[in-house]
């Protein structure tokens, strides 16, 4: 018997290296279900090459499209809407669910597999920046096993014992170290990055991933929402996780315990990794990756974070310190801010500017459900736009 794989987000960056693990372990895995949002002919490749049982288009509005550049031999079910997700999610025939989507879209099903007990491969850092608190009290109380794909939350996860459940506290840990590349603006001045275009920012010097992740790259908003992300899938407050810039991506991060040990990963920078590691454990799968060469390795750097030119780092850190509804907001006005400047409706360096002045114009609202977090979210996104409005 293959292990069921429902893949959220198929479409996506992390959805093609997470169909090509599946492709190469097809002894151990199937795609049970897949959702597109609107790459309708990505999404028929898929459909042509693996025969994924279930298949959920969740942009209704692409539905007759869809129906008409389906293969007329796919035997599998439909589904259309943001809702199917919730309702595959808990489909007795997925063992794992990898939550693939981009951003604040993915929260409910992300929630929903949670609340369903099952294993979950988690991709899509935003759902767990906004909803942290419930996601981690609802894993622990149905007993859904998550497992951390980014890759810096991944290597910090293999770095610590194959016991270790994910929002338990780490034993004799001194502190978490989050690496960092510095994204393609690394040497730039604020100046330079004002006048910076969305080519530019999404041309990551390491990884190839999709625009949204590459711009947060570029702003380290990306670093910011990995640091509360640890702080959830790690048990630890902010003050025990110093992010360090790593230009070359190579030590996908460490853990430092109170001995003065030091754990780190190292791989290349290929996404197929993490996500062989989490759809594996605890065995290892063979991947065909580039392997890394210790002797062409001799020259690894690691450098303090310039605060000055990349405030996002500093926001993300207070969200997470203040906690309740900050993190909310600084996810949701990013968003819309990355959403704006890949648009070129607002300038690179006004994206934090704007996530700064949400946090600040919002009062504090109190988070006891998943509606409270969707709630919060849906205001900080018209705030936001309102501000994008007054500034055109
Ligand atoms: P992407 O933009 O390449 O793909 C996003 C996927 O989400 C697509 O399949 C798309 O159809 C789907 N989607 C988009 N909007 C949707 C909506 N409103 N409703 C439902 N589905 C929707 O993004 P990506 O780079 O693959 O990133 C996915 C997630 O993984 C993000 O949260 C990102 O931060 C995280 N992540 C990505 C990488 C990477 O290397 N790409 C690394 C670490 C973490
Ligand atoms: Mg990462």
């Amino acid at each position: 018997m293959t292990e069921g794989v429902a893949l959220f987000g198929a479409t996506g960056s992390i959805g093609e290296s997470t169909l090509s693990v599946i492709a190469a372990h097809p002894e151990r895995f199937h795609l049970e279900v897949v959702s597109a949002h609107r790459s309708i002919d990505k999404l028929i490749g898929i459909i042509e090459r693996f025969a994924p049982k279930h298949v959920i288009l969740t942009d209704q509005s692409k539905a007759d499209e869809f129906m008409e550049k389906l293969p007329k031999h796919f035997n599998g079910s439909l589904a259309f809407g943001e809702h199917s997700l919730t309702e595959a999610a808990s489909a007795t025939d997925v063992d794992v669910v990898m939550a693939a989507i981009v951003g604040g879209a993915g929260l409910v099903s992300t929630y929903a597999a949670v609340s369903k007990g099952k294993r979950v491969c988690l991709a899509n850092k935003e759902a767990l920046v906004m909803g942290g608190d419930l996601m981690m009290a609802e894993a622990q109380k149905q007993g859904a096993v998550l497992l951390p794909i980014d890759s810096e939350h991944n290597a910090m996860f293999q770095c610590l014992p194959e016991s270790y459940v994910v929002g338990q506290p780490i034993a004799g840990l001194k502190q978490l170290v989050l690496t960092c590349s510095g994204g393609p603006f690394r040497e730039w001045t604020p100046e330079a990055m004002s006048q910076a275009t969305p080519e530019q920012a999404v041309a990551h010097p390491n990884w190839s991933m999709g625009q949204k992740i590459s711009v947060d790259s570029a702003t380290l908003m990306n670093k910011g929402l990995e640091l509360i992300e640890a702080t959830y899938l790690f048990g630890v407050s902010e003050q025990a996780i110093e992010v360090v810039i790593h230009p070359e991506s190579t030590v996908h991060s460490l853990v430092e315990f109170v001995d003065g040990s030091m754990l780190a990963q190292l791989g290349s920078p290929d996404m197929r990794i993490p996500i062989a590691h989490a759809l594996g454990f605890p065995e290892r799968l063979d991947l065909n990756v580039e392997r890394l060469s210790l002797t062409k390795l001799a020259n690894l750097h690691f450098e303090a974070v310039n605060h000055q030119a990349f405030p996002a780092l500093a926001l993300a850190r207070q969200a997470s310190a203040d906690g309740g509804d900050r993190p909310i907001i600084l996810n949701a006005a990013n968003e819309i801010a990355v959403q704006a400047f890949l648009k070129e409706r607002i300038r690179f360096t006004e994206i934090t500017e704007l996530v700064s002045d949400c946090l600040n114009q919002i009062d504090r609202q109190p988070i006891s459900s998943i509606e409270d977090v969707l709630s919060v979210d849906t205001m900080s996104r018209q705030i936001a736009d309102q501000w994008i409005l007054e500034r055109a």
